[in-house]
């Protein structure tokens, strides 16, 4: 499971260009062009980071910008904001809204990437880091294997990537839709009790004997990470 990032642009050739070289960095890349659709977007599903462009139909890179750091979920979402040339005094007002970095256009491609892995190394190493840790549970991605008080997890693929999925937001509530977006990919049709099933065969693969289980079910939102498991 890689990086997620979400491109809001929308000069179409601009776009394929930074899908391109985002995949070829090995980002999982979703890219929107309009404002309003993005803001639509982001309240089912959170990226890791999101590249963003100033002018935008439907609503503004700017007013999405402001709209994100009044929710929760996304008040601390990494943002790059894209401006045209020659917007020097709307770019100071791009950073007051809340972005996190800048660039002006046309800017080159390997900066733009270089400030996307740094803002991820510094906004969420998690996102990033080899080894992911919770409570007594580590997870090693290169490797693809899962550790509970140093005995080996066997996990199925989807457990695995479930797990891996918890794992990177600890304490947040999923609903069955998000984790089936996240973990199963929003182009694959599947029923949302399978969520069910999967957290089911997680669970009995993490959990022997009295040991804690560390993920929460939520009356009638979804599943978490029980942060009380993590800390
Ligand atoms: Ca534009």
């Amino acid at each position: 499971m890689n990086p997620r990032i979400m491109v809001v642009e929308d000069e179409e050739p601009l776009a394929i260009l930074l899908r391109y070289n985002l995949e070829a960095e090995g980002y999982e890349v979703e890219t929107i062009d309009r404002g309003d659709d993005a803001e639509l977007r982001l309240y089912e599903q959170v990226p890791d980071l999101l590249v963003l462009d100033w002018m935008l139909p439907g609503l503004s890179g700017i007013e999405l910008c402001r709209r994100l750091r009044l929710r929760p979920e996304t008040e601390r979402l990494p943002i790059i904001m894209l401006t045209a040339r020659g917007e020097e005094s709307e770019r100071v007002r791009g950073l007051t809204t809340g972005a996190d970095d800048y660039v002006v256009k046309p800017f080159s491609v390997p900066e733009l990437m270089a400030r996307i892995k740094a803002m991820l190394r510094r906004a969420s190493p998690e996102v990033i880091s080899a080894v992911l840790k919770a409570g007594d549970i580590e997870l090693d991605r290169e490797a693809h294997r899962a550790y509970r008080n140093g005995r080996e997890l066997k996990l199925g693929p989807t457990e695995f990537r479930l797990l891996e999925f918890f794992m990177r937001s600890p304490g947040r509530v999923f609903s069955r839709e998000q984790l089936l977006d996240g973990v199963w990919g929003r182009d694959i049709y599947v029923d949302e009790r399978t969520v069910d099933v999967h957290v089911g065969r997680l669970r009995k693969a993490v959990n022997r004997g009295r040991e804690r289980d560390p993920i929460r079910t939520v009356r009638g939102a979804g599943y978490a990470l029980d942060d009380k498991f993590v800390n």
